[in-house]
């Protein structure tokens, strides 16, 4: 079984799960809760179960799915079912299924009477490569993404590529864009290898553990996000506020990788502008993006919009929007502040490029 080192957890590469049964014996805690969505209830815990059959005690926890519900309302719901349940200090809660499931169940474990242990068993590909390695929790509230949280580290990571199988493509390919995003601010041989994949369903396990691994590294050396953690930031600026204003204002609203690769073409536009990007690599960003991703249309009167949502992002300081942006394939500067016509700039950029 391969095994990756992160803040005083370990990150288990196990689809037979029996970590989990290994990790529990050791631990012995007073109850266990698993929080699933509707979706990873029917679809993954039947597979954990399957798989570790021995593990009959501990109560279900359900959410509905989707990133509208990552809110206090449902954070409330866990919390009530917590208490209702007896749920001591020693109780510990696994968060089986995307990010969504692992960033609020992570919230509310971390302020459930202080804090309770929890587990992340990622089941969506986005969750696997990111969203469940590196301590960050939260929901969103009033449009604004994760802007309430902690950094809490999990006692435990478990990737089980299995629970992959019952994934839409197009959940797949929103998660490929971190794994694109990976290559772009950290490793060139990486991002070339990725983007010759047809398809998010052909990545390896191989692929999914050094996406991973370049997570990992950023996160052990900068846990508290002071430095090169926010190179993990490209594209999320424009993309975060991309992702909440489709939230907000579409029936089918974009899914956070969606909008996360329209944001790193955007941004790799103004990294291009100001911090050095060559033509070739701009290019190189955008094709790859518009290989796996559909172009979408940036409606032209939401500019102001979504610069009023970034003006709410929590990177910012001062009141100015702050960007980290890619110089080069394999290396990102942090810390750019950007003035608003550039920032519209960048979106008519995206506006003018199709599939
Ligand atoms: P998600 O959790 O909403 O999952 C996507 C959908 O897939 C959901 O409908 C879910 O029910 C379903 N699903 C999950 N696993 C499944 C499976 N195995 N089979 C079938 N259906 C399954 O979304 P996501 O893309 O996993 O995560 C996005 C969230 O992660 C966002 O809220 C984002 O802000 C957050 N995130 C957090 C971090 C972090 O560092 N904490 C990093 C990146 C993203």
């Amino acid at each position: 079984m391969n095994t990756i080192e992160s803040n005083n957890y370990t990150i288990y590469f196990d689809n037979s799960l029996k970590s989990l049964s290994e990790f529990l014996a050791q631990k012995k805690y007073s109850k266990v809760f698993i929080l699933t969505d509707e979706l990873t209830c029917q679809y993954c815990l039947p597979v954990l179960q399957e798989k570790l059959p021995d593990l009959t005690e501990f109560d279900i926890i359900e959410v509905p799915n989707g990133e509208e519900n990552k809110t206090i309302d449902f954070c409330i719901g866990i919390w009530r079912m917590l208490l209702d349940f007896e749920a001591d200090r020693n109780a510990l809660l696994i968060n089986l299924g995307g990010g969504v499931v692992t960033d609020m169940g992570g919230f509310a474990a971390s302020t459930y009477k202080r804090g309770i242990d929890f587990i992340n068993i990622p089941t969506t590909l986005l969750s696997q490569v990111d969203a469940s390695v590196g301590g960050k929790t939260g929901i969103d509230m009033d449009n604004v993404k994760n802007v309430i949280g902690t950094f809490t580290q999990p006692k435990a990571v478990i990737i089980a590529t299995d629970f992959l199988a019952t994934l839409s493509d197009r959940q797949l390919t929103s998660g490929f864009a971190e794994v694109i995003k990976h290559g772009i601010i950290a490793d060139a041989d990486f991002f070339n290898e990725i983007i010759e994949l047809a398809s998010a369903k052909d990545i390896s396990e191989a692929q999914i553990l050094k996406s991973i691994s370049i997570k990992n590294k950023v996160v052990t050396a900068d846990p508290f996000e002071k430095d090169i953690r926010k190179t993990l930031n490209y594209g999320h600026t424009i993309g975060h506020a991309i992702e909440s204003w489709s939230l907000n204002n579409e029936k089918n609203p974009l899914l956070h990788g969606e909008a996360i690769a329209i944001g790193m073409i955007c941004e790799a536009y103004l990294a291009k502008e100001l911090a050095g990007l060559s033509e070739d690599d701009l290019e190189a960003i955008t094709l790859s993006f518009l290989k796996y991703f559909d172009h979408y249309i940036i409606k032209q009167d939401i500019d102001e919009q979504l610069l009023e949502i970034m003006k709410q992002d929590k990177k910012n300081t001062s009141g100015n929007i702050n960007f980290s942006l890619p110089n080069k394939i394999c290396h990102c500067q942090i810390d750019i502040l950007i003035d608003h016509h550039l920032i519209k700039e960048s979106l008519e950029f995206y506006r003018n490029l199709k599939n």
